[in-house]
């Protein structure tokens, strides 16, 4: 059996790729806690006693639960509520275990679309989830947007000639009063997705999720992990150098155009906050 390199008592179940650690079970939710906890602070901090809002979401239902998880752990020191948002539309097995977490859950209705790109479902999980934070009084939500994401969402937006979606991959933004932050920005998703496998959890989207470079970074990053890494250098760099002009009033993101909207082409097209509904029937 071999033990783990974190904590050298426990048995180790997991081969960090990037960095050839492995980890136990306590010291991998330990990582991911880390990980949240920087993000938070990237973002420029929250206030103590917040209200903190996490969608269960449409882009990654399963890794939503992981951070329900990891931020109750992480924010129960500092006395802030977490509100769960679980759509209906989402299909979530085993939601029992987040009861133990001592999460509000809150039910709802959101209709998604049934396929999108990558961005554009980033977009409309921001879009819908601030809705219902602003109207609960949530100063502040927290989204599983992993680094391995925000690479993915940034090389998605150059091929495909996009290059105003460039600063969604930023850690953090706002929308009206509501901060946003993409809480697992600064670690690769692998990680994420083994801690969601050990918790025994298990979600399905209706949202077919498109992202054209995906299968070409996974063929790259799966020999160079540490690649995720040296890759958030440059799209950190990009976002900063990418216009900041107007921002959508649904999604906080960048708008592209010269026109007088107020919301960008992608809340136009999806209409995220006239597909919630708070008084689901069932
Ligand atoms: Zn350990
Ligand atoms: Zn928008």
């Amino acid at each position: 059996m071999a033990l783990c390199d974190a904590c050298k008592r426990r048995e180790a179940v997991y081969l960090r790729t990037y960095s050839g650690q492995k980890l136990c079970k306590t010291c991998l939710r330990r990582t991911l806690e880390r990980a949240v906890r920087r993000a938070v602070s990237e973002a420029g901090g929250l206030p103590p006693r917040s209200r903190i809002v996490i969608p269960v979401t449409f882009t990654a239902p399963h890794l939503s639960l992981a951070l329900l998880d990891v931020a109750a752990r992480v924010e129960r020191r500092f006395g802030s509520e977490i509100v769960a948002l679980v759509p209906n539309e989402v299909e979530v097995f085993n939601l029992s275990l987040l009861n133990d977490i001592g999460v509000r859950v809150m039910r709802l209705s959101v209709s998604p679309p049934k396929e999108a790109s990558l961005s554009e479902c980033l977009r409309f999980d921001v879009a819908w989830s601030a809705h219902v934070a602003s109207s609960i009084g949530g100063n502040a939500v927290l989204l599983p947007i992993t680094l391995t994401d925000r690479i993915l969402a940034t090389l998605d937006s150059i091929i495909l000639g996009m290059a105003w979606l460039v600063p969604d991959s930023i850690i953090s933004r706002n929308v009206g009063s509501v901060k946003i932050i993409h809480a697992f920005g600064t670690i690769e998703g692998e990680t994420v997705a083994a801690y969601v496998a050990g918790m025994g959890i298990e979600a399905w989207s209706p949202c077919k999720v498109r992202s054209p470079s995906k299968k070409i970074f996974y063929s790259i990053a799966y020999k160079r992990p540490e690649l995720e890494y040296s890759a958030l250098k440059t799209i950190s760099k990009l976002s900063k150098l990418a216009r900041r002009g107007r921002t959508c009033k649904m999604c906080g993101g960048p708008i592209f155009g010269k026109g007088g909207e107020s919301v960008c082409s992608i809340c136009e097209r999806l209409k995220p906050t006239e597909r919630i509904n708070l008084k689901p029937s069932r």
